[in-house]
């Protein structure tokens, strides 16, 4: 008999059937596409009604949230396969890591995963064999109870799972966000074949994913061209009634008796050949991405010290900051606008993406020229990637930050500060500077030649007290100072006799500050008193 539950009914066999295990889990195991194997299940969570039969999950969960019930279902549910895995290890049945459902309302209320915690501990679960599932749109509406979940089970060494990815376009934004260790792509989301747009979305998503070194498992996968297409995108996990329907406990024990286990490797290797012609469609979903989620990007391709420009986007000239558009970049040579050192420096970057298979960096100095503005030069970080191979060419993906403004900063206060040393030999002052961050003094030729100081000192002010720069009864003002200094005080001048032969000094400070207000150094220096100038402050 079977007959879909009402709430009240719902509401007044709960208690029963969490006392009498009416409520339990199946099992759904997850494999390996390319080799077969299995690599993991997903608990999901079954009641078994005396009376009404067989319940799923979408027809009384929703009522048992509603009602603030699901936590003491999802525990006892928890506690079944903590039971479960304890079973298989003390029956030295292979064991696999199964992975459990967090409703986002059990995270609303106190202490959730501290409550599982207790449960792993009283079986004694090794963390790695249980892995906790979060649904993408319980981060809806403000990742920070998510996030700090998320955080929570890292702490507690769990592995996290986003479930499923790709029910909306928030996704990408929660990928950006959470910090999860696997996704898990529903096909369910997708409308259509996987030729058609559900697969070009799917392949995207992927992709997505693995810029983000992030493994990904297919849920819902039904058929052999499903899994199959997902394999050929680089997603060999597979979970779905092609490979089986959740099982029983019971079953499952059984089939994890006869079955090859593999771990879940966690080191994926990543980097497949992508679908690089989804770029050039303006219709495709790759195109939408690359238009509007992602930063300053372009498209390259490279082949033995030759370079194309196959895309940039709105966002890429604008970074530029130059009077050119996404046409002129296409068509000219990207060589023609940087000199050879800088050349060398970017052909070596790309040869060590080629090699890692990873994200590398670098910043170059290109010239540009135009009609109205002239010549200008302007600094470039670029964070690039390998995303596809043909024969000896490689497509590049890579992010553009323009840093001129930063490089310029560096230069001008670097030329200043070789004048100002300049001058201070000139004009009998002596000079130094002191970073905060550091701790550290860098005094001039001056100081270094008549005080004997090494070209930085550290611990400073301290290292110069000790010195016995100054004197015993000036040191705690002169340590004051400093500290003034840190807390952002922008000046600061005052007399003091310095060296052991007390030689009074005119001693001023300057200080200088980050682009976000931040007190960075301060710039120091001490003129000998004139006797008029001893008169005044006497
Ligand atoms: P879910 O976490 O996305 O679970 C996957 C669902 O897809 C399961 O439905 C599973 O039986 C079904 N499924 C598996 N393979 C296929 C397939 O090839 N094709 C199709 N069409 N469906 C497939 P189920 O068990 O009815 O669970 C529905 C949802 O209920 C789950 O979705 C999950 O959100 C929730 N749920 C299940 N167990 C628990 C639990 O213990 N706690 C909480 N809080 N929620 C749970
Ligand atoms: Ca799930
Ligand atoms: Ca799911």
């Amino acid at each position: 008999m079977q007959k879909t539950m009402t709430e009240q009914e719902i509401l007044s066999g709960f208690d029963d059937a969490i006392r009498e295990n009416q409520i339990f889990a199946c099992y759904q195991p997850q494999y390996n596409h390319s080799t077969g194997r299995m690599t993991g299940a997903e608990a999901l969570m079954r009641w078994n009604h005396p009376a009404f039969g067989r319940q799923y999950p979408a027809d009384f969960i929703p009522v048992l949230e509603k009602n603030g019930l699901i936590q003491r279902a999802d525990l006892h549910v928890f506690e079944t396969v903590c039971r479960f895995q304890r079973e298989c290890l003390d029956a030295q049945i292979p064991v696999v890591p199964v992975s459990f459902n967090i409703s986002r309302h059990d995270i609303f209320e106190r202490d959730y995963i501290g409550e599982i915690e207790k449960i792993r501990e009283k079986y004694d679960i090794p963390v790695k064999y249980l892995r906790a599932e979060i649904t993408e749109s319980s981060a809806v509406g403000g990742t920070e109870l998510v996030s700090s979940a998320i955080r929570q089970l890292h702490d507690a060494g769990y592995i996290v799972e986003m479930d499923d990815f790709g029910s909306g376009y928030s996704s990408l934004n929660a990928l950006k966000d959470l910090d999860v260790d696997i996704i898990k792509l529903d096909m369910n989301f997708l409308s259509g074949d996987v030729g058609g747009r559900g697969g070009a979305i799917v392949s995207a998503m992927v992709q997505m994913a693995k810029w983000l070194k992030t493994p990904t498992i297919a849920e819902g996968v039904e058929t052999v061209e499903q899994a199959d297409y997902m394999k050929s995108i680089g997603c060999n996990y597979i979970q779905g009634y092609l490979y089986s329907r959740p099982v029983t406990g019971e079953q499952m024990i059984e089939t994890l008796k006869r079955t090859n286990l593999e771990p879940t490797a966690p080191a994926l290797k990543l980097l497949q050949p992508m679908d690089a012609e989804k770029f050039w469609n303006p219709d495709s979903l790759e195109t939408l991405i690359f238009s509007n989620y992602v930063g300053a990007a372009c498209i390259f391709s490279y082949e033995n010290g030759h370079i194309e420009m196959l895309r940039v986007n709105q966002k890429y000239v604008h970074e530029l900051g130059m009077n050119t558009t996404e046409k002129e970049i296409i068509h000219s040579n990207p060589w023609d606008n940087v000199g050879p050192e800088n050349r060398a420096l970017y052909e070596k970057t790309i040869r060590r993406a080629i090699q890692s298979s990873d994200e590398e960096s670098c910043e170059t100095w290109r010239t540009f020229c135009s009609k109205c503005c002239g010549e200008d030069k302007v600094c470039i970080r670029t964070h690039m990637r390998v995303i596809g191979k043909a024969g000896n060419q490689y497509i590049f993906y890579a992010m553009i930050q323009n840093v001129t403004a930063e490089k310029r900063n560096y230069a001008l206060l670097f030329d200043s500060e070789r004048r100002f040393r300049f001058a201070s030999e000139q004009a009998n002052v002596y000079a130094w500077e002191y970073a905060f961050g550091t701790k550290q003094m860098r005094p001039c030729f001056r100081c270094m030649r008549d005080l004997h100081l090494p070209p930085v000192l550290e611990n400073y002010p301290d290292s110069a007290i000790e010195m016995g720069i100054f004197p015993p009864d000036y040191a705690d003002m002169y340590r004051d100072w400093i500290r003034q200094l840190e807390a952002g005080r922008e000046h600061i001048e005052g007399i003091i006799p310095l060296t052991v032969g007390r030689v009074p000094f005119h001693v001023r400070y300057t200080t200088e500050f980050d682009e976000n207000g931040r007190p960075l150094k301060a710039y120091g220096s001490a003129t000998m008193v004139v006797d008029g100038e001893r008169a005044k402050s006497a």
